[in-house]
């Protein structure tokens, strides 16, 4: 006899015969009475929840973080308590553009999520795999999106839509840079680095705030593909990097990232030129060197993807005792819209799946929502305050302070903002080859765009450096004193 059990219905019931419907008689048709058969159709209809609208291509892993570095004078987080802490992480690495069925190697920033489990919570670093962004205002996401997407009427990407935004939105020239440099195609997700992107805070004891800013650095070393490497490989594999991580960690080649931090006192950030809450700068190494603070290391993977990697749910607003967000616009309104986003795609009771929940215990009072599939906190008292010893907030969990000012209105984000110098040094940090594939990756996306496009956009290439739009105007045969 077979040791493999007896297969059944949802509820248990066992079967009898999955190979062939209930039908009258030997040609049919099927009776409605065959329950097995109609909870199979049903089911499977239900297979899918909508797929994330961007970051949708994912990969993800388990692993350990494990402090190197001392911290605790910054922040009170118990994570950061002693060097020696660790905790367990997921990771999720991710495509932007691209559907879930699309190529690993398409060019787009590389989603970097990791959930740290902390002993006080669940910390996510909901970051890429560059240190800044395409636009600095919340309201501009929508439009940014739709715009790297499909065309309404031929349901096509298109490069004008992308070089119309773009070029419209001088924002995204940082961004752009690193995106069409060697770097925008990663040889594997083991060889890039992971950015927290925003600024963030952490706090201590004493009430003191620093503004931070998280880079994980790849221990694989930097490795990139050329456009044409990335084309060939996506016409034979889609799942060249999925399969890449998975493999790796399979065979026990555990991928490492050294986790190190960027850290500037609070009063520092009004008197910085650089504007500390604006995503698409950096601050220079030179002004806030980089501090080590931990290892990252991936070493299981999931059993199950839809489970653990689909329903992952990351929120930049997950952040324990010691560690808070910061003025970032586009920060605050992905404190929101992530998730909203889980809500709506995997239900409201999101954060008690297995991957989601914490491994620490979880009080509060939300109830009921659809697919409670636990106890939902059974009979204890669900409202508060209460007389029947209810979990309380604790004022020690409340973060210092934070001094904001100034008269509500839209301010201009544009007014006085330095959209070059930062892409202009990224380029000049370029060696010859890379300002090669910089160029002719650019020329590609640009081509066939319309000449009044490509002319505003040479422009903004021309500010950050006159090598660098004479370099993209030569490529696309375009006479640069038509540009200037
Ligand atoms: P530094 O010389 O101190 O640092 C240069 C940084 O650029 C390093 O982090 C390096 O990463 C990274 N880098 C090198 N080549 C590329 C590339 N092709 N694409 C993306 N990043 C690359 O200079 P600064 O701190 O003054 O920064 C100069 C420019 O470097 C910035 O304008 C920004 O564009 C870029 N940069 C800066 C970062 C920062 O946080 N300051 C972070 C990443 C990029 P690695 O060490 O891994 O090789």
């Amino acid at each position: 006899m077979s040791n493999c059990p007896v297969m059944t219905t949802a509820a248990g019931n066992g079967i009898g015969d999955n190979q062939n419907s209930l039908t009258a008689g030997p040609r049919g048709p099927v009776l409605m009475a065959d329950y097995q058969l109609m909870e199979k159709m049903a089911h499977f209809n239900r297979e899918r929840v909508p797929e994330r609208v961007v970051h949708a291509k994912g990969a993800g892993a388990y692993g350990k973080f494990t402090v190197t570095g001392d911290i605790s004078k910054y922040t009170c987080a118990g994570l950061f308590s002693a060097v020696g802490n660790s905790c367990e992480t997921f990771v999720r690495f991710s495509t932007v553009a691209g559907e879930l069925g699309s190529p690993d190697t398409a060019r787009d920033p590389r989603g970097f999520a990791v959930k740290f489990y902390t002993e006080d919570g669940n910390w996510d670093m909901v970051g890429n795999n560059t240190p800044v962004f395409f636009i600095r205002d919340p309201l501009k996401f929508s439009d940014f999106i739709h715009s790297q997407k499909r065309d309404p009427q031929t349901g096509m990407r298109d490069n004008t839509m992308q070089w119309d935004f773009w070029s419209l939105s001088p924002e995204s020239m940082h961004q752009i840079t690193t995106l069409f440099s060697d770097r925008g195609i990663p040889a594997t997700l083991r060889n890039m680095n992971g950015y927290g992107s925003h600024t963030y805070s952490l706090w201590n004891d004493k009430g003191e705030r620093y503004w931070v800013k998280w880079h994980f650095k790849t221990l694989q070393g930097i490795q990139t593909l050329t456009q044409a490497e990335a084309n060939k490989i996506a016409g034979e594999d889609l799942d060249y990097h999925r399969r890449d991580l998975f493999s790796s960690i399979e065979k026990g080649d555990f991928p490492k990232w050294r986790v190190m931090l960027q850290i500037m006192p609070e009063q520092e950030a009004e008197r910085y030129a650089i504007h500390p809450f604006d995503v698409t700068k950096v601050w220079p190494h030179k002004d806030y060197p980089l501090v080590e603070v931990g290892v990252l290391e991936l070493n299981r993977n999931p059993q199950n993807y839809f489970a653990e990697v689909e329903q992952a749910a990351f929120e930049p607003g997950n952040l324990p005792r010691g560690m808070g967000a910061s003025p970032d616009k586009m920060l605050q309104a992905r404190i929101l819209s992530y998730p909203d986003a889980h809500r709506y795609r995997i239900g409201v009771n999101y954060a008690a799946l297995e991957v989601n929940k914490p491994h620490c215990p979880v009080h509060h009072y939300h109830r009921d929502g659809q697919t409670r599939f636990d106890g939902n906190f059974g009979s204890g008292v669900n409202y508060q305050p209460n007389s029947f010893d209810g979990p309380v907030d604790a004022a020690k969990y409340q973060e210092p302070p934070l001094k904001i000012s100034g008269d509500a209105d839209r301010y201009n984000h544009r007014d006085g903002n330095d959209d070059y110098t930062q892409a202009g040094n990224l380029y000049r940090l370029m060696n010859a080859e890379q300002k090669r594939q910089l160029t002719d990756n650019l020329v590609g996306a640009m081509k066939d765009v319309p000449k009044f496009i490509q002319l505003r956009q040479l422009q903004h290439f021309y500010q950050a450096d006159p090598a660098y739009g004479q370099g993209v105007a030569s490529g696309l045969g375009i006479d640069m004193k038509e540009v200037i």
